[in-house]
């Protein structure tokens, strides 16, 4: 329908990117990212009125997005080439046609294009051997500048390698260690590379992806004072283990956060402020950090023996899904399982009998932090055994 539409209003429609890359793989793909030659604002209002979408545009870009009531979306753009004022900002835009489009794209697999035009329905527009590198499983930049222009597309190409089990094409591998090494990761915004990395998380192969951003040395150029040693590899293949338990406990957590507090240990406290504030990560992280650091081998050694829940509670009490992850980063499966069991029973139990304002009324004690102490008491002899009887336990701590 769409190439139908892009008739009617005498403009070629393409479907590119990704799309088309999944599409020769075999590969499930709904991100559909369209490219019309010509005027993409006034295509996606005529194709919006057609079809019964919303289209909201961002002309500032050129660009657009279909929604449908169904939750689907289509991205059109209007074909264009971009100039680079600057190395590392981000691209002017300029109205142009399909093959320049496509060669302002990251990667020759990235770079192909469908006609949905009637008439040409289905012609592949492969400018770039872009399908020949599909075939062959390479990740190749479509000229020399790329990454200079687009730092951001050295984490891209790790990505894209890894995702596809592909691999980094031996001059596109020259000049991203060249870019690298002329400083030109360092130039891009703290929250573009966040973001790039965050992307990297959601694969399935990020782990394989970590790996692979520490051996061509990008890691280093993003978080400088870390050294990826075999022994943070092996925390971070224990954290990965947890992490598929750590959905029945904690409804949502930040996997960036908890990579991170692993790739950011024992970092003194002005390089992790520093890189705190280069990726806009909170304080409160920060604080974290430091504590866990502290606690994290008694903590170890303490699930390891197998200590009562309320020995560990006093130490660690409830931790944040990112502490969590981080402790699990230090301990083998079985004691794995006993933190499991720890973190479970910590935030399901709860006291049903007795409340703080009960302790106050009953016993005649004034608010302050007293009542803290009693209560948390109680609640460490309920997670080492849930049958006590609250009332009678609450009568022997306060005596
Ligand atoms: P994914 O399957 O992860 O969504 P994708 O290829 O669709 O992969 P997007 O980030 O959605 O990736 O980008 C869509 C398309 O836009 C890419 O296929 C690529 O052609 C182009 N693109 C995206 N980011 C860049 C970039 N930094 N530099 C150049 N081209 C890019």
């Amino acid at each position: 329908l769409l190439g139908e539409y892009g008739d009617d209003v005498n403009m070629p429609v393409y479907v590119v990117g990704g799309f088309v890359r999944d599409l020769l793989l075999g590969i499930e793909n709904l991100d559909v990212d369209i490219v019309v030659e010509g005027d993409g604002l006034k295509f996606a209002e005529y194709a919006a009125k057609q079809i019964g979408a919303k289209m909201v545009p961002y002309e500032k870009f050129l660009t657009a997005s279909l929604f449908f009531k169904d939750g689907f979306r289509i991205d059109i753009a209007t074909a264009r080439t971009e100039y680079y004022e600057k190395p590392a900002k981000l691209p002017m835009v300029d109205i142009s046609t399909i093959k320049k489009d496509l060669y302002r794209r990251d990667f020759t697999i990235n770079a192909m294009a469908i006609k949905l035009n009637p008439l040409a329905f289905g012609i592949l527009f492969d400018f770039f051997q872009s399908r020949k590198d599909l075939k062959e499983g390479i990740i190749r930049v479509l000229h020399r500048l790329s990454f200079v222009e687009d730092p951001t597309r050295i984490i891209r190409a790790v990505r894209f390698e890894q995702r596809f089990g592909f691999h980094i094409e031996e001059t596109t591998q020259e000049i991203l260690t060249e870019t690298l090494e002329g400083g030109y990761l360092e130039k891009v915004t703290g929250s573009r590379i966040r973001q790039e990395i965050e992307k990297i998380l959601e694969e399935q192969s990020s782990l394989k992806a970590i790996r692979r951003l520490a051996e061509l040395n990008i890691l280093k150029h993003i978080f400088p004072k870390t050294y990826y040693t075999g022994v943070m590899d092996k925390k971070l293949v224990n954290m990965y283990n947890f992490f598929q338990k750590l959905g029945d406990i904690y409804k949502n957590y930040n996997k960036f956060y908890c990579v991170l507090r692993v790739l950011l240990e024992f970092y003194d406290e002005n390089s992790l402020k520093e890189v705190a504030r280069r990726y806009g990560i909170p304080k409160k992280f920060v604080e974290e950090t430091k504590f866990s650091e502290k606690i994290v081998i008694p903590v170890k050694e303490m699930i390891h023996d197998k200590m009562l829940f309320s020995d560990i509670y006093k130490v660690l009490g409830k931790p944040s899904p990112e502490t969590a992850c981080y402790i699990s980063a230090y301990l083998e499966c079985d004691d794995q399982e006993y933190f499991y069991e720890y973190l479970k029973k910590v935030y399901e139990t709860k006291l049903e009998k007795v409340s703080g304002e009960y302790v106050m009324k009953k016993y005649g004690i004034k608010a302050g932090p007293i009542i803290g102490k009693i209560m948390n008491e109680l609640f460490c002899k309920k997670l080492d055994d849930m049958k006590i009887d609250e009332i009678f336990e609450l009568e022997r701590i306060i005596k």
